[in-house]
């Protein structure tokens, strides 16, 4: 992929202007001071027998990159989320086939992209599209408690075969750990592993001391 000479959140040239720093290749979408707000706060989150990688926290200018590229439809954003991790996660995930956790159908006619696919194309690893919703009720038209009963209503396609394949579960948000847990319990038993990612997640999954630590490093 090509990088952009210019920061995709706020438009700043990505090189220093008039330093040194301009003569070097800058392996970077958005600009080191973008970079340095995104709120890059590593964890395991264990939600039932899953645990699931999780980048970001979701907040400050994640969540705010998140919600200008999914409510506002801005797909060109989509490279920025995982950019710096690309080659870490290729090594990690080697071998594995990637499986997004559904949105809505009327999400995607709003938008007219598929978000958490997008995000991770990144990866160039193979992709299932497994998974589908039972219910179609737009998540935002519903209270908290009912979109997350919504998202759990996830199904698997009849006509998937994952027998000795390895599944990487993906998401952008865990916000319960609902919508996961659900996609675990559909695919475990048919595929050799099960491993799950998330762009971010919710700062509740952090014990009360690193919330403290996420409020003094980000
Ligand atoms: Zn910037």
């Amino acid at each position: 992929m090509s990088v952009n000479s210019y920061c995709l959140l706020c438009r700043r040239s990505i090189r220093e202007e008039g330093s040194l720093a301009e003569m070097f290749y800058v392996d970077d979408c958005i600009c080191s001071s973008c970079r340095g707000q995104m709120p890059y706060f590593p964890r395991t989150i264990t939600v039932g027998k899953l645990k699931i990688e999780g980048l970001y926290l979701y907040d400050k200018l994640l969540r705010e990159a998140l919600i200008q590229f999914k409510e506002y439809n801005d797909e060109a954003l989509y490279p920025l989320f995982l950019y710096p991790h690309v080659q870490r996660l290729k090594r990690k995930y080697r071998g594995y086939h990637l499986m997004a956790l559904p949105s809505s159908a009327q999400a995607l006619k709003r938008r007219g992209f598929k978000a958490v696919e997008l995000i991770f194309s990144l990866l160039e690893m193979p992709v299932i599209e497994g998974f589908y919703k039972k219910s179609d009720v737009d998540q935002k038209s519903r209270s908290f408690k009912d979109r997350q009963l919504i998202r759990s209503q996830i199904a698997l396609k009849a006509d998937v075969n994952l027998a000795g394949k390895k599944i990487l579960l993906v998401d952008d948000i865990v916000t319960s750990g609902a919508t996961m847990q659900t996609g675990y319990r559909l695919v475990s038993g048919r595929a050799d592993a099960v491993n799950a990612l998330t762009l971010s997640y919710n700062r509740r999954f952090l014990p009360a001391w690193q919330r403290f630590l996420a409020e003094k490093v980000l």
